[in-house]
C-alpha cells in the first residue's frame, strides 16, 4: 500500500530560546526603535510625524519605543491613540504661551542630588534618565533620555543622606525616567537603602513598564522587591487600548505579590479627552485591581501644546463621569500648578448657592437640593 507523503506544516519550529525572546524585557529594550528610519519601517508615517522624528533624532527629546508598544500602534492611522503617545510630531518644535522647559520647577526644588522636594512630607528621587518608551508628553523631557543612565552611587548616597537627616519625610517616590528600566539588582539595592531609613513609611515606584514593557514584571523582580513592602506602584495607563492581555497579567502579578497599584492618567487631546474613552479605561483598571488615582491636566511642557486640552475639558469630563462611575473608578482631577507650587484638585462646581445654614447643591442628575446645617449648639 502506498503511503501518503508526510505533510509537515511547521517543518522547522524555532528553537525555544528564540521564540521566547520577545517575552524577555531585556530583548525588548535592546530592540527598541530609536530612529526615524526604524519608525518609518514599522508605521506609515505622515510628513508631520517624519519631520518630528527627524527633529527628535537630531536635537529634541529622543525616540524610544519597545517592539511590544510599537505593536499596539495602528500602522496606517496617524490618529491611533498609542501612536500619538510615542511617535514624535513636528509640532514638538513649537513653543506656545505658557510653555515651560521644567513646568513643575523641579530644578529649583532640588534639595540634594537627584532629589526634589515640593511638599514637607515627601520627596521625589530621580533614579535614572532611561525609560522603555519616551512618551511625547513627558513632563521631564528636559532630562529624560539625555544619556546619564542610572544615578551613580555617590549621588544616590547624597540623596539618601538628605532623607535620613529629615525625619519629616515619610514618603519617597522613586521615579526618573523609569526606575524599572534599571536592572533588578540595582533597583532592589536602591529600594532597600530607602527602606533602611526608619522614618520612611511608604516607598512608591513611579513606572510605566506595566504599560510599555509588561514583561518586565517578572517573578525575579517581585521576589527582589517584596521584602521592602509597603511598596506602592504608581503606573500610567492613558487609553483602554493599553489594557492588553500582557499588561493586565503584569498588573495581576503586582497585585498578587502585595503591591497596591495606582494609576495616573494624563488627559491628552485627541487621545483620551472624552468621557466614553476614560470610562472604559477606568472600569478596565478597576477590574485589573488598579485604582484610578489621578486624572492629570497635562503639564505645560514645551512642545506639547498640540497634546494639551483646556482645563474646562477635564472639568466637563469629570462632570459626565460623576455619578456614572463607581467611586473607586473615579480619579481626582488634578492640575499640578506651574513652577512647582503644588497640585490642585479640581471639581465641577456642585455648590449653587450658600446662605445662612443652607447650601444649595446640584446633583449629578442636575437636580437642585438644599442641605440644611445643624443648629449651632450652646457650648
Ligand atoms: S515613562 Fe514616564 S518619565 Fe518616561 S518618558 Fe514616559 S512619562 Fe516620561
Amino acid at each position: 500500500m502506498a503511503t501518503a507523503p508526510l505533510i509537515t506544516l511547521n517543518p522547522r519550529p524555532k528553537p525555544l530560546k528564540e521564540r521566547r525572546r520577545p517575552q524577555d524585557w531585556r530583548w525588548q529594550i535592546r530592540h527598541a526603535v530609536t530612529s526615524s528610519a526604524g519608525l518609518a519601517g514599522a508605521l506609515r508615517l505622515t510628513e508631520r510625524e517624519l519631520e518630528g522624528a527627524r527633529r527628535a533624532e537630531s536635537a529634541g527629546f529622543p525616540i524610544s519605543v519597545t517592539p511590544y508598544y510599537l505593536g499596539l500602534c495602528d500602522r496606517d492611522d496617524p490618529e491611533c491613540p498609542i501612536r500619538k503617545q510615542c511617535v514624535p510630531d513636528a509640532r514638538e518644535g513649537e513653543t506656545i504661551a505658557g510653555d515651560l522647559v521644567d513646568p513643575l520647577g523641579e530644578v529649583a526644588h532640588e534639595v540634594a542630588p537627584g532629589l526634589v522636594q515640593r511638599y514637607p512630607d515627601r520627596v521625589l528621587l530621580l533614579a535614572t534618565d532611561r525609560c522603555a518608551v519616551y512618551c511625547r508628553f513627558c513632563t521631564r523631557s528636559r532630562m529624560v533620555g539625555n544619556g546619564g543612565g542610572a544615578m551613580p552611587d555617590e549621588r544616590l548616597a547624597g540623596a539618601l543622606a538628605y532623607v535620613r537627616a529629615h525625619p519629616e519625610i515619610r514618603d519617597v517616590i522613586v521615579s526618573g525616567g523609569d526606575p524599572l528600566a534599571m536592572g533588578t539588582e540595582r533597583i532592589a539595592r536602591l529600594v532597600g537603602a530607602v527602606r533602611a531609613i526608619p522614618t520612611v513609611d511608604t516607598i512608591r515606584l513611579a513606572t510605566r513598564v506595566p504599560v510599555t514593557l509588561p514583561m518586565r514584571i517578572t517573578g525575579e523582580l517581585l521576589r527582589a522587591l517584596r521584602p521592602f513592602h509597603p511598596l506602592w506602584v504608581m503606573t500610567h495607563f492613558n487609553h483602554p487600548k493599553e489594557l492588553t492581555r500582557a499588561s493586565l497579567a503584569a498588573c495581576a502579578r503586582l497585585a498578587d505579590a502585595g503591591f497596591p497599584v495606582m494609576n495616573q492618567t494624563v488627559l491628552l487631546r485627541g487621545i483620551n479627552d472624552d468621557a466614553a474613552t476614560l470610562e472604559q479605561l477606568f472600569r478596565g483598571l478597576v477590574r485589573a485591581r488598579v485604582r484610578p488615582y489621578y486624572l492629570l491636566q497635562t503639564d505645560p511642557v514645551r512642545g506639547t501644546g498640540h497634546l494639551r486640552t483646556p482645563l474646562s475639558r477635564g472639568l466637563e469630563i469629570m462632570g459626565t463621569l460623576q455619578g456614572r462611575l463607581t467611586g473607586i473608578a473615579l480619579p481626582k482631577f488634578i492640575c499640578d500648578t506651574p513652577e512647582g507650587k503644588g497640585k490642585v484638585p479640581l471639581l465641577p462646581n456642585y455648590v449653587v448657592a450658600q446662605g445662612e445654614g443652607r447650601t444649595t447643591l446640584r446633583t449629578f442628575r442636575g437636580e437642585l437640593v438644599d442641605y440644611i446645617d445643624p443648629p449651632v449648639l450652646d457650648q
